[in-house]
């Protein structure tokens, strides 16, 4: 039995990130370049979107990235926010353009993310550019995915020909997930509301990824003995503090890796929208 996981370090692993997005955007401007410059919309005040903005504010300015913000009322129309959205498609010095998710419900997001140009979708989450991932020609890619793969690569994990199980099938986790590590050569089960034997499927993986949002579904017990884990999840328990899909304590004590929560994923997709910013702006980051 293994006395305790390796912790996969996001926090650290995300700081090397930033300061080699840093570098790279220094050396650019210092050599005549433009600064890269990320759009970050915002529509309405709800509290969660108004602190993951300003975090991504803050990122910014550690990665050397001109933020540009547009607080726009939680009233707008969905023909105004489209409208904005074309207005940075044509400017010149935006290279990213962030629309923080959800929206209010009268504007439909998919509208939304399928009204950035392609090249300026930091996010990764219009239909080309998850296509494109698809195809086997990656561009500007889903962030917490990506940052989940960079997370493995910077602490020496290859996935190629493991088993991976993928729990969570969304949109910006799950399925690019899949593709990721598909991608990069491993067998890939992808899980989710509707599966019907998950407690197997985990017991039968090399590589866990939970992205469920739920606390406890998966159970420390059914981890495999030198499993790697990275626990998506995001859960506010009923002391107020953040905790992951699954518990940490007692599934470090079978897995050899484990990201923890807060510290793991979370800073990873942060410094990955820095990364993706600065690839949009035609910059090369070599990371990790
Ligand atoms: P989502 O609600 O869109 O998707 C959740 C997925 O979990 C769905 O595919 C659903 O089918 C699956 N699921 C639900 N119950 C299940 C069960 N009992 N068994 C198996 N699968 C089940 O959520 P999301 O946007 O993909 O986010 C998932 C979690 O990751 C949330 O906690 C979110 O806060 C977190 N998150 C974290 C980051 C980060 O940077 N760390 C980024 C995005 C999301």
């Amino acid at each position: 039995m293994n006395d305790s996981a390796q912790i996969l370090d996001g926090l650290a692993t995300s700081q090397a990130l930033i300061s080699t997005v840093r570098g790279a955007i220094e050396a650019h401007v210092a050599a005549g370049g433009r600064r890269p410059g990320l759009a970050v919309v915002l529509v309405g005040n709800d509290p969660a979107s108004s602190i993951y903005v300003r975090a991504k504010r803050q990122d910014c300015e550690k990665a050397g990235i001109l933020a540009r913000d547009f607080d726009l009322p939680a009233e707008t129309s969905e023909a105004e926010l489209l409208e904005l959205i074309d207005q940075l498609n044509e400017d010149p010095n935006v290279d990213g353009i962030l629309v923080q998710l959800p929206l209010p419900k009268h504007i439909e997001e998919t509208s939304v993310t399928n009204r950035i140009a392609w090249r300026k979708d930091v996010d990764g989450f219009h239909a080309f550019n998850v296509g494109k991932l698809a195809l086997r020609q990656p561009g500007l890619r889903p962030c917490t995915p990506r940052g989940v793969m960079s997370l493995l690569t910077h602490h020496g994990i290859k996935v190629k020909g493991r088993h991976a199980v993928v729990v969570g099938a969304s949109n910006i986790v799950g399925r690019p997930m899949t593709l990721e590590l598909l991608l990069q050569g491993a067998t890939v089960t992808t899980s989710h509301r509707f599966t019907s034997d998950l407690e197997s499927l985990v017991r039968q993986s090399d590589i866990l990824i939970s992205a469920i949002g739920k606390r406890g579904i998966i159970q420390s017990e059914w981890i495999p003995q030198g499993c790697i884990v990275v626990d998506v999840g995001i859960n506010r328990g009923e002391d107020g503090k953040i905790a992951g899909d699954i518990v940490f304590e007692s599934a470090a004590q079978r897995a050899n890796w484990i990201s923890p929560v807060p510290g793991g994923v979370g800073p990873m997709t942060r410094a990955t929208l820095m990364q993706n910013t600065a690839e949009a702006a035609g910059l090369e980051i070599d990371f990790p």
